[in-house]
């Protein structure tokens, strides 16, 4: 694995090989380990990271969780796929099923080429997603009102209400 390199240094210098600074020594346990506690469950399965993570500088992008392995950030989906799955193949990205960038469970994560990242980047530029509560969602769904007009109870653009409403956005809300 990239980030993995069992070597001299590491029986040498243990110190050297560190998560975050927190001395969780850098090892596939150590990752996994890290993993495990650092996610909650939701309805839907995903295992939502809650630890380090970044926001985008681009609105529509997914947050980034992030693990820090002697100074170089790493996004945590992609170790997820390599301590549950193995090695990512040069050229592959690992993408979310569930659209949660979040999300770490490997089984909503799969191999992907460039051409299926970016179908992916683009669904999700077209359904905003941040603007409405879950409970909303759940309204949006059960009710018998116009498109329009729960765009405009929500202040939303009917867009995302009909994304909603076929289920093209909002999946991991039950
Ligand atoms: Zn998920």
């Amino acid at each position: 694995m990239r980030w993995y390199t069992r070597g001299a240094d590491e029986a040498d210098d243990p110190a050297a090989y560190h998560i975050c600074g927190k001395g969780i020594p850098v090892t596939p346990e150590g990752i996994k380990e890290r993993l495990q506690r650092k996610h909650r469950i939701l309805e839907n399965g995903c295992h939502e990271w809650t630890g380090y993570g970044l926001k985008s500088r681009r609105t529509d992008a997914a947050p980034r969780g992030l693990i820090v392995i002697n100074g170089k950030r790493h996004r945590v989906h992609r170790l997820a796929w390599e301590i549950y799955r193995g090695p990512i193949p040069n050229g592959l990205w690992v993408l979310h099923k569930c659209d949660n960038g979040l999300c770490i469970n490997p089984d909503h994560l799969y191999l992907g080429n460039h051409a299926q990242n970016m179908e992916d980047v683009v669904r999700r530029r077209r359904s905003p997603k941040i603007k409405l509560t879950e409970d909303q969602v759940r309204m949006i769904r059960a009710s018998s009102l116009s498109s329009r007009a729960l765009a405009k109870e929500f202040g939303v653009k009917k867009s995302s209400i009909l994304c909603v409403r076929n289920g093209k956005t909002h999946r991991f809300v039950i």
